[in-house]
């Protein structure tokens, strides 16, 4: 799989949550023929590139790009809420560096600071709930909840036992929650990818469903910011109070709605 063909010069920036955003297995086809059809056209018209900004890991995203039967590749991916990925000629996926190795770098000097404080999530979390600790290459610290409600009864301990360490920060999607520094979130991987291609915020698009998408839905990264139809009601919120766009469609019909928004249809 293949990305479009490179622009002269890039234009806008077109940031993509994948789960519950782009890609909705349930429906048939998975991504709406329409969305394509608008990536193609703000590729010429506007020499938009665009990605995927999302909690999985980069093997996962290509998996996701097969499932969702993708006619061609993004042009940059961000894996894990934080590691730019960039395609090489032969379309395989490239670590951006020496972006990503120094967030590895200083998330593992951090996490070192912080691992008394997240010892204590951990036993808190495993003597009362049924929830999953997850630590793994890659995933330092995080867990997997049974429900919406224990992971809300989580949060609430998470909040208390994270008072005193303000850059402790974390990524919640619907059950899972990965412990992270705030200062690396989609958000600010998404700066990084329009610094990296020379592209203002003024011309950066964002869009998201969940709670891991706020720092992304933002005018400090993206001037342009939405959220589909299905989206949780903090972000229904939090789009709508900052000026985005709610869309009345659900997933990658949503997006395509949220595109021709911004954009207009064309000529
Ligand atoms: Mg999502």
């Amino acid at each position: 799989m293949q990305p479009l063909d490179s622009p002269a010069r890039p234009g806008a920036i077109l940031s993509f949550d994948f789960d519950g955003t782009l890609y909705h297995p349930a429906e048939n086809p998975p991504v709406s023929p329409r969305l394509f059809q608008n990536l193609e056209r703000l590729r010429r018209e506007h020499g938009a590139l665009w990605g995927i900004n999302t909690g999985r890991s980069i093997g996962h995203v290509a998996e996701g790009l097969v499932d969702g039967r993708f006619p061609f590749a993004p042009d940059w991916v961000v894996a894990r809420e934080r590691e730019v990925w960039l395609p090489n000629e032969k379309g395989r996926w490239v670590s951006h560096e020496p972006y990503n190795k120094q967030c590895e770098a200083n998330l593992a000097r951090f996490f070192a600071e912080v691992q008394d404080v997240l010892d204590a999530i951990r036993n808190e979390v495993e003597e009362h709930t049924g929830a999953t600790w997850i630590e793994q290459p890659g995933d330092p610290a995080g867990l997997v909840a049974r429900t919406e409600e224990e992971m809300a009864w989580i949060m609430e301990r998470v909040q208390a036992l994270t008072a005193n360490t303000p850059h402790l920060g974390w990524q919640r999607n619907s059950i899972w929650l990965r412990f992270g520094h705030k200062d690396y979130q989609k958000g600010s991987s998404l700066a990084e990818v329009a610094r990296h291609f020379g592209v203002a915020t003024d011309r950066v698009f964002a869009i998201g469903d969940s709670h891991n998408d706020f720092e992304m839905l933002s005018p400090d990264v993206a001037a342009m910011f939405a959220c589909p139809a299905n989206a949780v009601p903090d972000i229904r919120a939090h789009v709508s109070q900052g000026g985005g766009h709610v869309c009345l469609l659900t997933h990658s019909e949503g997006c395509a709605e949220a595109l021709e928004h911004f954009f207009g249809t064309g000529a």
